[in-house]
């Protein structure tokens, strides 16, 4: 009987419903009224669409089961190790941090917009570094391996990446004066909308938004950003706003001549729990190993991705060049 109450409870503890349900038995609907009332009833929007996603998956006979069974073991697994060392990450960084703030803001909503821009800031930083040091990458090549789009991919992350964006994310905030009330409005936010952008085409096909897409970041642009197609690698590195990305050249809107293909470029199983979760860590340990000198072992855990000693170097930036290379070759031609 006690497995089926720790069962009860891990499933409602998993839809967020716990609060909702409260107000829902209560009647007391003036608490909608609050923030905390607010939250949860957005709370629970994600995994019940998580769940729609997967009957209409299944209605469709398109279930991506391999995809979502192991981004539930993911789940689960980070729900045990990792749950806590985010949290007090975020609160270390602000005791940390705040005495050193330029300055400090209040709460008005000019001062909330800049605060999401320096967030977005944050994270377009932690982002960017996850693709372009192999370490990081370790870290967030998880997140990468699916081979299909539904919203179970939201679950896929390594579990120490959390607390290394939150270091990144937050400090950057703090430093810049944001508060840390207005940074967690923020963070909550960014994690209902960052669960959405993996909407599947089985839910929504063409995503794109309209003109609202030129501001801000769609789930169109976050496929973009999962495909392993040379064009799409490494761009789209935002989370709501595209400003960055537009900032830094990193902005890529959908091709229809181009077809995503989702997943990364190393032969892998993304059906294998061991090698989504641990298998970058296994390549980057065998390149170290097989490499001359500490310096060359020391720049294989620094360089991007693709980086090797010999000069051989398949980075994103070297496949990308090659592919524009080509297609510029291919119009001289056509012309
Ligand atoms: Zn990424
Ligand atoms: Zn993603």
């Amino acid at each position: 009987m006690e497995i089926l109450e720790t069962l009860y409870e891990e499933l409602v503890g998993f839809f967020g419903i716990t609060q909702a349900w409260e107000i829902l038995k209560s009647g007391n609907y003036e608490v909608l009224r609050t923030y905390e009332g607010i939250t949860s009833f957005i709370i629970p929007i994600i995994p019940l669409l998580v769940f729609l996603e997967l009957i209409l998956g299944l209605a469709y006979k398109k279930p991506q089961t391999r995809v979502y069974k192991v981004n539930f073991l993911i789940y689960v697994f980070n729900r045990f190790v990792g749950r806590f060392i985010a949290i007090a990450v975020v609160t270390l960084c602000i005791g940390w941090f705040q005495p050193l703030a330029l300055f400090q803001t209040s709460p008005t909503w000019y001062w909330f917009i800049y605060a999401y821009i320096i967030w977005e800031f944050g994270h377009f930083i932690y982002h960017y570094l996850g693709h372009k040091v192999r370490l990081f990458w370790c870290l967030h090549s998880t997140h990468h391996a699916p081979e299909d789009m539904n919203l179970s991919v939201t679950y896929a992350h390594f579990f120490l990446e959390a607390p290394y964006a939150d270091t990144i994310r937050t400090t950057i905030c703090i430093l810049a004066g944001v508060q840390p009330e207005m940074l967690f409005v923020i963070m909550f936010i960014d994690g209902t909308y960052g669960a959405f952008i993996h909407v599947g085409e089985n839910v929504m096909k063409k995503a794109n938004f309209g003109f609202l897409g030129k501001y801000i970041l769609t789930p169109s642009h976050h496929r973009v950003h999962h495909a392993k197609n040379p064009l799409y690698m490494d761009t789209n590195f935002c989370n709501l706003l595209n400003i960055w990305d537009r900032a830094f050249g990193t902005y890529q809107e959908e091709k229809e001549y181009e077809k995503i293909r989702y997943g990364i470029t190393r032969e892998m199983d993304s059906g294998n729990f061991m090698d989504v979760y641990f298998g970058e860590f296994v390549a980057l340990g065998k390149d170290i190993w097989n490499a001359p000198g500490i310096k060359n072992k020391l720049m294989y855990v620094i360089m991007p991705p693709g980086w090797n000693h010999t000069g051989a170097h398949m980075t994103s930036k070297v496949v990308r060049s090659e592919y524009f290379n080509t297609q510029k070759a291919k119009d001289k031609a056509a012309a």
